[in-house]
């Protein structure tokens, strides 16, 4: 096994990585490859694997790019993320990308899949609707119809047929990708001192930029290591940190709250790596309609679902329990509506159970964090203080 540190500052390069050098020396090995980049918060990454191609996740710049041009294309009451995206675009980050996909999430992503279609980047752009409707036969249905729509446009490009072997094989490498992270998910919740969250986030966010079998193979030699008694034991109390599913904040961010007497043992950063919980059948002869299947019942709460029959808040309230966590910090990326408007019904139902939470706004590109560290400072040393009272927390409206 190589050295654990050699591996975390590998990922750490190749996560933040604007230019996806890996994904085009990729590209370059085999002329009927494609790049389809994808923003948050989840894409079905198994039929572009099976069409040849290499899914590369969008988040944005972060605060690693100064945006210059991106402000012209939004007003300035619209989140981060978009701005950097578009500078990045205009920048050539995207050079030798065949196409991008533009889940629906909000109507800022909607609107820049509008600017990309515009502005002739890439060879296809497809903004992706995600059913609303949960039966199969309905949501399902149509559900298998935009990823044909996915699969028609790489098609064009590269003429690969998908098969459903192809397919199928490549759901069996989604599927141990997912189970290794819940692997190491599940041990960072019982010994969270074994890997720090910001080197987690650098190994899970490289598993969005490069090959599947690659970031397999990084995972078994963290899932290795972890299994160790490795690391030492601080008094941080563990939370669960929601609300940052699409703009990503810095490192910074994780670090301080890390910093501040926190263990986040799990989280919504980067959920389309984890959206589907559980495996998709890896062996049906309509491996589509498996792919649907697995997101009618087997997805994540998120802000992007709106599943009536399911509340989310009482879904972050089980993950809140099963991960023994002692509270949660709702991270909202500054003027994201899908998750500033579902605040209150997470917060007024936590209210009602008595599960503590505090609640801030981040940017991409704010690094100054003290008083959001003094905020969760406060926050985990009340918890410490009056285990034993979990409303002792002001509610943070
Ligand atoms: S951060 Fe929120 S508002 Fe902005 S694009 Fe993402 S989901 Fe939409």
């Amino acid at each position: 096994m190589r050295n654990i540190n050699n591996i975390i500052s590998r990922c750490e390069e190749l996560a933040f990585d604007l230019d996806f050098t890996r994904a085009k020396e990729w590209k370059n090995e085999d002329k009927s490859r494609v790049i389809v980049g994808y923003m948050p918060i989840y894409f079905p990454r198994e039929i572009i694997h099976a069409a040849g191609g290499l899914p590369v996740a969008i988040f944005g710049g972060g605060d690693r790019k100064q945006i210059i041009k991106g402000d012209a294309y939004y007003q300035s009451y619209i989140c981060h993320i978009p701005r950097s995206i578009i500078d990045m675009a205009l920048d050539k980050h995207f050079d030798n990308f065949d196409g991008f996909i533009f889940p629906s999430i909000c109507d800022v992503l909607r609107n820049l899949s509008g600017i990309f279609r515009t502005k002739g980047f890439g060879k296809f752009v497809k903004y992706m609707d995600f059913p609303q409707n949960f039966l199969p036969e309905v949501g399902g249905v149509f559900y298998q119809d935009e990823m044909r729509h996915v699969l028609h446009y790489i098609k064009e490009i590269n003429g690969i047929k998908v098969t459903p072997e192809r397919l199928n094989h490549s759901i069996g490498l989604y599927n141990k990708n997912r189970r290794l992270i819940e692997f190491i998910y599940d041990i960072r919740e019982k010994y969270p001192w074994r890997l720090s969250m910001k080197d987690w986030y650098h190994i899970l966010r490289a598993g969005t930029v490069i090959p599947v079998e690659e970031h397999n193979e990084i995972l078994e030699e963290v899932a290795e290591y972890v299994k160790g008694d490795v690391g030492q034991r601080q008094d941080k109390v563990k939370v669960v940190l929601s609300g940052a599913f699409c703009e990503q904040p810095s490192v910074g961010l994780i670090r301080s709250v890390e910093d501040a007497g926190c263990y986040i043992v799990d989280d919504d950063l980067q959920l389309g790596s984890r959206m589907v919980i559980g495996d998709i059948d890896a062996t049906s002869e309509e491996p589509l309609a498996a792919i649907a299947h697995a997101y009618i019942f087997q997805s994540r709460y998120s802000s992007s679902i709106y599943d009536v029959d399911n509340p989310k808040e009482y879904r972050l309230a089980k993950i809140v329990e099963e991960r023994n966590a002692d509270g949660v910090i709702f991270a909202s990326a500054s003027f994201c509506d899908p998750s500033l408007l579902d605040a209150p019904i997470f917060q007024n139902a936590f209210d009602r159970m008595g599960i503590r939470y505090i609640a801030f706004q981040f940017s991409e590109n704010i690094n100054q964090f003290k008083v959001i560290k003094e905020q969760v400072g406060a926050f985990s040393d009340s918890i410490k203080l009056w285990e034993d009272e979990p409303s002792s927390i002001p509610v943070a409206e």
